[in-house]
């Protein structure tokens, strides 16, 4: 055996120590993520400065930078992250978010010093459409799919699901947390009436099917839960026949009594839009220039009473679905609106 000259023994000693007591002093400083490196994953960890994305979100108010995200490649994944949470120590106050497409606008999906669950890495199940025999069509889809995405894939089949969000660059988990809404909720209700199963993370790491029949009170806790009841890995959502064709109309109003009674009015009536929404327009200028709208810009006595001028415009926007051999239905919706 050779022996190392004085000098370089005490060099050894020197990088031995300072590497040990930096490894203790990281550990001290960050107890909790060491042992979240252990976990035998499907998927993976990022940690350090990979992190910084969820530590914003869309309202970019609010930065909470967490100690780990998981990139979940499975549900095991997120089940075995949550348990190994849950049966650590108490004092370790270690917390978790999952986070869809980070559109929340009050750093609902962060997790300051904690982990987040980027949902949009689980890619399973795969999305399965069931729309055989006599019930009615549904979607299987992973609590981390893109609502666009589920829109493109049932549209190969002639069929959508059946309530929205107007923006679909949401993720489903993220929307059934809240409610989901848009024009068709009025008829359907929000996207949270619209869903048959939720395959659940729940808060101990344990995999539970969930739905109004089994495990009813987990089902009702989650959805619209605000992500605190547990994590949505799988959902099964309603669908109907796709339209053929819209017919769609935005009409404007500049007195809010007249736009409400009316929105009203054609929420409680039978049959007659498919899609109803309203909404406020604030300082907005040009709004005429890139308006489809149902009266001829180009006639001034019309034009004129929609000049917005900085003033505060109400707007319903409608849709009507038909087939293109039912174009009585166009007919219709004009004699509707002319008589309304
Ligand atoms: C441009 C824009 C347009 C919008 N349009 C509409 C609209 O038309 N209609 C409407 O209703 N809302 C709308 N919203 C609001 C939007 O629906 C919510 O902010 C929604 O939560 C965002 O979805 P996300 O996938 O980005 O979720 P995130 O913001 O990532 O998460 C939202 C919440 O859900 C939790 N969460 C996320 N995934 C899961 C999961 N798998 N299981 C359990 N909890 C989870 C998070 O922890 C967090 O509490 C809009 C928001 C923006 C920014």
């Amino acid at each position: 055996m050779r022996h190392l000259p004085t000098n370089n023994m005490n060099l050894f000693f020197f990088f031995f120590f300072f590497f040990t007591c930096l490894t203790v002093r990281i550990n001290l400083c960050f107890p909790n993520i060491f042992p979240l490196k252990t976990l035998e994953l499907d998927g993976h960890f990022s940690f350090d400065h990979q992190v910084h994305q969820a530590a914003r979100d869309f309202g970019n108010r609010f930065q909470f930078l967490p100690l780990a995200v998981l990139h979940p490649k499975s549900v095991s994944d997120i089940a075995i992250t949550v348990k190994h949470i849950w049966d650590m120590d108490t004092s370790s106050e270690l917390t978790v978010a999952a986070r869809g497409h980070g559109h929340s606008l009050a750093g609902q999906a962060q997790a300051h010093r904690g982990v987040v669950i980027s949902m949009e890495s689980l890619k399973s199940p795969e999305m399965r459409i069931h729309a055989a025999g006599d019930q009615s069509p549904y979607v299987d889809v992973s609590g981390g799919e893109l609502w666009i995405n589920i829109l493109h894939e049932t549209l190969k089949h002639g069929l959508a699901p059946k309530s929205w969000t107007d923006y679909l660059h949401l993720t489903v988990g993220g929307t059934l947390s809240n409610a989901g809404v848009s024009g068709q909720a009025f008829r359907h209700g929000p996207q949270i009436s619209n869903v048959h199963q939720l395959e659940v993370v729940t808060g101990k790491g344990d995999v539970v099917n969930c739905s109004k029949e089994e495990n009813g009170d987990l089902f009702h806790s989650v959805l619209g839960g605000l992500g605190q009841f547990g994590i949505i890995t799988r959902a099964r959502i309603s669908l109907e026949p796709a339209p053929a064709m819209v017919k769609w109309i935005r009409v404007l109003y500049s007195n809010f009594a007249t736009f409400t009674r009316d929105q009203e009015r054609l929420i409680s009536v039978e049959d007659t839009f498919d899609y109803i929404e309203g909404f406020v327009i604030i300082n907005r200028t040009g709004l005429l220039n890139n308006w489809r709208s149902t009266f001829n810009p180009q006639v001034p006595a019309q034009a004129s009473k929609f000049k917005s001028d900085g003033r505060t415009l109400y707007c319903l926007e409608l849709a009507k679905y038909f087939n293109p051999d039912e174009t009585e239905v166009v007919n219709q919706v004009k004699f509707f609106l002319k008589n309304y």
